[in-house]
């Protein structure tokens, strides 16, 4: 096993993204180099189900690799010690001890993370936010996973739940979330959002949305996140209203980060970042329009984030070194 410093660089090391429908498992090395990947779905969703296929990867990865420890991404809120997922406002977790449920099956060393802390370390390191010192990077799929990497450090908060960008309250009395509350920002500014607003124009007038319902096939409760993307790329404009939405509430809140934080950058990933600038676009004038003390101060970069779909796995596995 590397020690000191060399544990940040040397030996290999395994990353594994545990998400509502699949486990992503991969060896990566010190550069943040994916040298084989392998993936599973999500047996069920109680933590010594998802151990045992976490297990079953890591055993299949170090048939060929020999790697020092294993790093866990997971949708959830994790303690301080890296070790219980406290909370998984999308999952039915409530205080799983899955660091241990792991470790005790793959005798090696394991960390626990939350996965957009996750993605957000990979896009430091090694993406979308590399040699930014602050940073914020919001993934936006189903809901919105926040990371902070502040002063070069991932901020974890007191209790290890810090970031939780997604469930600030941006609308008192809003649409209800999974985290208990209403109006979260997740619930305006995801892909969630982004389903809701093409069901409501496919219900209210199913003309306007022919294109998104060709792309799903005619089935309104059907209709995705990617249908609608699809349908927006081909220039439909009740498709690129509701990315126009989607990304004037990701704006919104990104002014709200900026009063708080200072970011120099903020990369944005996830599934609905697979839309570019029909999201960036209206999310960048949004921030400029309601960044405090605008016209008077530098103003953070939007990007979208470089690492794509492995990002989850590769700031685990890099995590692992620390
Ligand atoms: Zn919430």
């Amino acid at each position: 096993m590397a020690s000191g410093d060399d544990r940040r660089t040397q030996g290999l090391t395994i990353g594994v993204d545990v998400g509502g429908t699949k486990v992503a498992a991969g060896v990566v090395d010190g550069a943040g180099t994916v040298l084989h990947a392998v993936r599973r779905p999500t047996p069920g969703h109680s933590a010594p189900e998802v151990a045992d296929t976490i297990a079953a990867v890591v055993a299949e990865l170090t048939a060929d690799y020999e790697v020092w420890a294993v790093g866990i991404g997971a949708a959830g809120w994790i303690d301080a010690e890296r070790s219980r997922v406290v909370f998984a406002p999308n999952l039915a977790w409530r205080d799983e001890p899955l660091r241990d449920e792991v470790a005790a099956r793959v005798g090696l060393p394991v960390v626990v993370e939350n996965d957009a802390n996750a993605m957000a370390w990979a896009e430091y390191r090694f993406g979308a936010g590399r040699g930014r010192r602050d940073l914020v990077c919001l993934t936006v799929g189903t809901g919105i996973g926040g990371g902070l990497i502040l002063g070069g450090e991932l901020y974890r908060g007191a209790f290890g739940i810090g970031a939780e960008a997604g469930h600030m309250r941006v609308v008192p009395g809003g649409h209800p979330c999974g985290c208990g509350n209403e109006g979260c920002w997740e619930q305006y500014a995801s892909g969630r959002a982004l389903v809701r607003l093409a069901r409501q124009i496919a219900a209210d007038d199913p003309a306007a949305a022919t294109a998104m319902l060709e792309a799903s096939g005619g089935d309104v409760d059907g209709l995705t996140g990617p249908d609608v993307t699809e349908a927006a790329r081909k220039g439909d404009p009740a498709a690129i209203r509701c990315l126009m939405e989607v990304g004037h509430w990701l704006g919104e809140g990104m002014a709200s980060l900026a009063a708080l934080l200072d970011p120099d950058r903020y990369v944005i990933g996830g599934g609905v970042s697979d839309a570019g600038d029909l999201l960036l676009a209206p999310a960048r004038e949004r921030f400029l329009e309601a960044v405090p003390g605008r016209g008077h101060r530098p103003v953070a970069e939007v990007v979208i984030a470089e690492l794509g779909s492995q990002a989850g796995l590769v700031g685990a596995a890099d995590l692992a070194r620390i």
